[in-house]
């Protein structure tokens, strides 16, 4: 269900970007003097390959804070591929005389490790070694420190590479160098040039707003002339050892990448298999052509036109690289589904964001201009997952987010969540560190604990909390001295005020009448506050039923928490606006076993169920343990198999539980079972399966078990 981003301008450019690398090992300008050969082949195709690790750090090292699947996998991909092609080349290595080289075991080890076994595939450790340095950094400290470390790697791979000259002149230069060489043939390496690729990639990806296309477009041009005359210069000088490495083509590669962003429109996976194939395959291509012209004894048109030859090359590898790509989607293994297959083997959280994104419109729809949503992800956004959610949402535009814990908060800065953080609840102040570290603001519980959180002497930001009735967290409203000394406060930077109102979700007209008490009463103490000359802050009132109930409020947010869910906390509850909201998750699961009843058995713990009739019945494996209530035992809670409603029979267990099929026509073991899901009415949405155990949907979907999320 997770959602692909699209970007057709990277996938695209990445074959173009294979054929540049054919264009470095063909020369095609070369008939037309060694000037334009050396721009193409030397300084502009050079950005090919370090776009190549950028494009994998982009769709990977964001995700890698999670955990590290997506690196382990990424490598064993590659590990793979490496394998396979070293196979594919070996008649080239026999050929060449390879296995007959003085020293074979060492050298045989730093081509697998460093230079490859044949020219090019030296990408392919070096994507390798450049992932796994690039994750440790990123992991380790935050992106600007990775991104130093990093840069310091590549220049030192710069004196290696194209400013040899300079360091071959400086005492102790020539012979750290020449250790480094015995090693790895290049500086061009999985050490030194790929990690900076890796992180700027990942970089990216959390911050991607933020060029707009002029910015990176005139970045390209002016870092790319830069480059060029670089280049120029160090040839002239003839400082140059080899030319894969340039200052100037970190600028470039950087905003190349960032205007390729502003591409937008269907994805293109298969040119991405489709670039691999091109770089892996056309050396090979390269061979065949020369056979062949050898043969037909056209090497004056095929190999000495440059031209010619590098078109007939290009043709030549795309062809054969469509071809082999069309056989692997064929014959190939494939994933069944992406993602979350390892839980749905058995019980598992199925997101839609879709609905989410839906419902982000929907809210907002219903909020008045310069309003802001505060997405309240809390308790894991409410069981659906914060990570998925938080990111999701930040991408559809979100840029405030309410946790109820510190760790909570840390974990979405750890996701890459760059928006702000307001943590609702209680904080210990001897996390004051942390609080500033992660940027997270803090709510002010009431004028001590604000007091106490200043006298940690650490910069905090803060949401000042106000008690209008609901008698739980807040400084009271009355107390306009206090409020106002929270805001002299040496080391609070109060960013906000807001309450919370207790009963917003009834529309009783006692009920309506304490609701606009509670906001009187916070609008008062605004307006003594700005009579003191306090600077007011931002302020909030409404969470989602504050919203749909008192849609007239003016404030700078709304936090919405279960409405961006989709759901209702109670399936009676009647709002002032209605919305279209749809819900994000269901949880679903299987029948694994299927078993006839006779009249009169019984099932189940306590033997709480006995059979009335002959049954079938269907055995799902999920229990209060996944979050599925007890509560919802001997019938009180139904399950959709087929869109055939099946009710619970005898107790909810731990870890599984038994619905009658007897009416719902021919189920199968097999068939999806939705435990949790659908509209209301259908008879499992959240709302009616919570009000059925004497719940709300808030407490059903935040109390789903971790072992239902992958
Ligand atoms: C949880 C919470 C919310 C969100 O409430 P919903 O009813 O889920 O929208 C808003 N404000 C505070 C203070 C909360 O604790």
């Amino acid at each position: 269900m997770q959602q692909k981003e699209m970007y057709p301008g990277i996938d695209c450019f990445r074959l173009w970007a294979a054929l540049l690398v054919v264009a470095i090992h063909t020369s095609p300008l070369a008939m037309f003097g060694s000037m334009g050969d050396f721009i193409l082949t030397r300084v502009a195709a050079r950005v090919a390959v370090p776009f190549f690790f950028m494009t994998s750090g982009f769709f990977l090292i964001s995700h890698y804070a999670e955990n590290a699947n997506r690196l382990v996998r990424f490598v064993k991909h590659t590990c793979l591929i490496y394998g396979l092609v070293i196979v594919l080349y070996l008649p080239v290595n026999v050929y060449n005389g390879y296995f007959q080289m003085e020293q074979l075991a060492p050298n045989l080890v730093k081509d697998l490790v460093f230079d490859g076994t044949v020219y090019h595939l030296w990408y392919l450790p070096a994507s390798v070694i450049g992932a796994v340095t690039a994750w440790y950094f990123v992991r380790r400290f935050d992106y600007p420190k990775a991104v130093l470390i990093t840069a310091g790697l590549y220049a030192i791979g710069l004196f290696g590479d194209s400013y040899y000259g300079l360091a071959e002149g400086v005492w102790g230069g020539e012979s750290f160098y020449r250790f480094l060489f015995q090693l790895s043939d290049h500086t061009r390496n999985g050490v030194f040039f790929a990690p900076v690729f890796f992180v700027l990639g990942g970089f990216i990806a959390e911050s991607r707003r933020e060029t707009d296309l002029f910015t990176s477009a005139r970045g390209f041009g002016v870092s790319f002339a830069l480059m060029l005359g670089e280049a120029m210069c160090l040839r002239c000088f003839g400082l140059q050892r080899h030319d894969s490495m340039y200052v100037f083509l970190l600028p470039c590669a950087y905003f190349l990448f960032q205007m390729l962003l502003h591409v937008r429109g269907k994805r293109r996976k298969r040119l991405r298999t489709l670039s691999l194939l091109v770089y892996l395959l056309h050396p090979m291509v390269i061979i065949l052509v020369r056979l062949f012209a050898k043969g037909l004894h056209l090497q004056g048109l095929l190999v000495e036109n440059s031209v010619v030859h590098y078109v007939a090359v290009c043709l030549l590898s795309v062809g054969g690289s469509m071809a082999a790509a069309g056989v692997w989607e064929r014959y190939g293994p494939h994933r069944k589904d992406g993602g979350n297959r390892r839980s749905g083997d058995r019980t598992y959280v199925e997101i839609n964001l879709q609905n989410l994104e839906h419902n982000v419109r929907e809210l907002r729809r219903a909020m008045p201009s310069g309003c802001r949503l505060m997405a309240v992800v809390k308790a894991e956004a409410y069981g659906h997952g914060s990570f998925e959610i938080a990111t999701h949402l930040e991408r559809s535009g979100v840029r405030a987010f309410a946790v109820a814990t510190i760790d909570e908060g840390i974990r979405l800065r750890t996701y890459g969540i760059r928006g702000e953080i307001l943590i609702l609840g209680y904080t210990d102040v001897g996390r004051a560190a942390e609080l500033k570290k992660f940027d997270l603001m803090q709510t002010l519980l009431d004028r001590s604990y604000a007091e106490e959180l200043d006298r940690q002497g650490v910069r905090v930001k803060a949401h000042i909390k106000i008690d209008t009735g609901m008698h739980r967290l807040g400084e009271l409203s009355v107390e306009t001295g206090r409020v106002k000394q929270m805001f002299e406060l040496e080391h609070i930077d109060v960013r906000g005020m807001f309450t919370h109102l207790s009963c917003a979700d009834r529309l009783e007209e006692e009920d309506v009448a304490f609701s606009k008490k509670q906001i009187d009463r916070f609008y008062a103490l605004v307006n003594e506050l700005r009579v003191e000359g306090v600077r007011i802050p931002k302020l909030h009132i409404q969470s989602s039923y504050g919203l749909l109930n008192y849609p007239e409020l003016r404030c700078d947010y709304v936090r919405a928490g279960i409405a961006l869910f989709g759901v209702f906390s109670s399936p009676e509850d009647d709002m002032i606006v209605h919305l279209d909201l749809r819900p994000v998750l269901s949880l679903k699961s299987k029948v694994v076993l299927i078993r006839s009843l006779k009249k009169g058995e019984c099932v189940g713990y306590g033997r709480e169920f006995t059979a009335e009739r002959d049954s079938r019945i269907a055995m799902v494996p999920a229990g209060y343990a996944d979050g599925y209530p007890r509560g919802l035992s001997c019938g009180k809670g139904s399950v959709r198999i087929n869109d055939c409603l099946a009710p619970v029979i005898g107790r909810v267990c731990m870890d599984q539980l038994a619905v009658d099929i007897t009416d719902a026509g021919g189920v199968e073991v097999g068939d999806t079972v939705v435990l949790i899901g659908g509209e209301m009415g259908e008879g499992a949405s959240a709302p009616e399966l919570a009000g059925r155990c004497g719940s709300i949907s808030n407490e059903l979907l935040s109390r789903l078990g971790t072992r239902v999320r992958a």
